[in-house]
């Protein structure tokens, strides 16, 4: 049983990474910036929330954020282990994700951080903006804004588990499978 965090800022390759990691692993993907696009998609009360805070490059509030994995979560017991993407994002996820994982006797077997610089990362989002549809990819500002968010608020979350010897950096520069290599070394570890 491996449960994976996937960590680092936006547009570091986390969703793309995890799509591989998943099928070799035979892990549950789960992405909650992709649930609340879901919840988005079908404009359920829960999307509109989001987005409201999605749109300005904040953090959706976690007791939202929480209840919402929890649920996912508990929706696929029998799995042989998750890869969070894009959770936990504050300290606060964090615990109650070990909280979590705890109750079914289980816990995070290491957070993998995919390390690129901000002049990059602002490269890539604003590319994948021309075609991904996202609001939020489109405007520089909101994605400056994520990157302030996520270094003040999502990095401790590397800390939390660093105090554990949990937190791991990669490389997140390179080919995709250059980039798909240098994770399975870490998890093949773990
Ligand atoms: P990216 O990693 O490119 O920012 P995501 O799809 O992971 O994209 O997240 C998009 C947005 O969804 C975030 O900017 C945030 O508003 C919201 N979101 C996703 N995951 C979380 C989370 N764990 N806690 C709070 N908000 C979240």
């Amino acid at each position: 049983m491996k449960n994976i965090i996937l960590f680092g800022p936006p547009g570091s390759g986390k969703g793309t990474q995890a799509a591989k990691l998943v099928k070799k692993y035979n892990l549950l993907h789960i992405s909650t910036g992709d649930l609340f696009r879901y919840e988005l998609g079908n404009n359920t009360e829960l999307g509109q929330l989001a987005k409201s805070y999605m749109d300005k490059g904040a953090l959706v509030p976690d007791e939202v954020t929480v209840a919402m994995l929890k649920k996912k979560v508990e929706m696929n017991p029998d799995v042989n282990g998750y890869i969070f993407d894009g959770y936990p994002r504050t300290v606060n996820q964090a615990v109650h994700l070990d909280y979590l994982l705890k109750g079914k006797k289980q816990k995070v077997s290491g957070l993998i951080a995919l390390d690129v610089d901000d002049e990059e990362i602002v490269k890539r989002l604003l590319r994948r903006g021309e075609t991904s549809g996202r609001a939020d990819d489109k405007d520089e500002k909101v994605i400056r804004q994520r990157i302030k968010v996520y270094e003040k608020e999502t990095s401790p979350v590397f800390d939390y588990y660093d105090l554990n010897k949990k937190s791991t950096k990669v490389d997140g520069i390179g080919s995709l499978n250059q980039i798909f290599n240098r994770l399975c070394e870490v998890i093949d570890k773990v």
